[in-house]
């Protein structure tokens, strides 16, 4: 099969049809690949979309066409054939973006419920990059996740109707007792997301939004492991807000700083979630909303202890110690 690169090939699985797999050991944080799109629609009925799809096909090289029609296809007979290969493959542009793309080797990665990569839209790149989020062995799959953090019930019917394949990943493999537990995680996550979103949160209760981002941290940990990397930037960069919007400069540069080591393992230097937290760990006032519902925190709040792994500063950080 043609299409490597110098970290990892398109290959065979065993049960699984076509898949990609590590060449090479690869250090955590690498970028294993950096693809530009070879077809790009934006969301549509399926006549519009069939017919869009027929009309960029018949622009592309004879090899990009191949690369095309070779995709899987999970909804063969329900719609027509182009339209399937692209909903069973496309992978937005962007977490809310309205366009979704195909790219020759990028979307030969199957999936996992707990990957070794995370996959990303790098805006300023027009390309999508794949970054190691863990260590990953020369011949080891190369996995991203194309699930929302579902329980395992729902994930289940989402993957059987989008995809068309059961998932076999360590997680949904595990044991009844394992796969409850994960369950009860993922629904408290989803819980204490829900409620650090509440615009009030961060404006009345900034003591509570940090607690709710504390516990999601760790069990984003527990959950996912070295693949929270992204969920966890999510999470430092809500703890950021709230520290920003009451004038607290010194925890929200800490936050900023965890947020863009985050970014920098999942997305790379030159990604621009990653830049903007660069820029929000020097200069936490350059945020818009600094200060804007209160400058109560400013420096009040205890001396930052000075050894940054300890618990004591875990403690000043999420202010469970003032
Ligand atoms: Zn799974």
């Amino acid at each position: 099969m043609a299409t490597g690169t110098e970290f990892c090939r398109i290959t065979e699985i065993p049960g699984k049809g076509v898949g990609v797999v590590a060449s090479v050991d690869i250090p955590k944080g690498t970028r294993i690949l950096c693809e530009t799109p070879i077809l790009t629609v934006r969301h549509a009925s399926i006549s519009e979309l069939n017919e869009t799809i027929a009309q960029k096909l018949r622009a592309m090289t004879k090899d990009q066409q191949v690369q095309f029609l070779s995709l899987y296809n999970a909804h063969t007979g329900s719609m027509p054939p182009f339209v399937g290969i692209t909903k069973t493959n496309a992978l937005p542009c962007g977490s809310d973006s309205p366009i979704g793309a195909i790219y020759p080797t990028i979307c030969r990665i199957n999936h996992s419920c707990i990957p070794n990569t995370m996959h990303n839209w790098n805006d300023a790149r027009k390309q999508e990059t794949i970054h190691a989020v863990r260590a990953i062995q020369a011949g080891e799959e190369i996995t991203i996740s194309y699930d929302a953090g579902q329980v395992s019930d729902v994930r289940k019917l989402d993957m059987r109707a989008s995809f068309g394949f059961e998932c076999k990943c360590p997680l949904c493999s595990s044991s009844p007792a394992e796969l409850a537990s994960s369950d009860a995680r993922r629904r408290e996550i989803q819980r204490l997301d829900d409620a650090i979103g509440n615009p009030f949160a961060m404006m009345s209760q900034p003591i509570g939004m940090l607690k709710n981002c504390h516990a999601i941290v760790k069990l984003l940990l527990e959950e996912y492991g070295e693949s929270a990397t992204v969920l966890l930037a999510r999470s430092y960069y809500d703890a950021f807000q709230a520290c920003v919007a009451h004038g607290d400069k010194r925890r929200a540069s800490v936050f900023a700083e965890r947020a863009y080591r985050m970014r920098l393992i999942s997305e790379g230097d030159d990604s621009p979630s990653t830049t903007k937290m660069a820029e929000y760990m020097r200069s936490p006032n350059l945020h818009p909303s600094f200060g804007s519902y209160s400058t109560k925190w400013g420096n009040a709040g205890g001396n930052m202890p000075k050894n940054k792994d300890s618990a004591e500063f875990e403690r000043w950080l999420w202010r469970e110690s003032v």
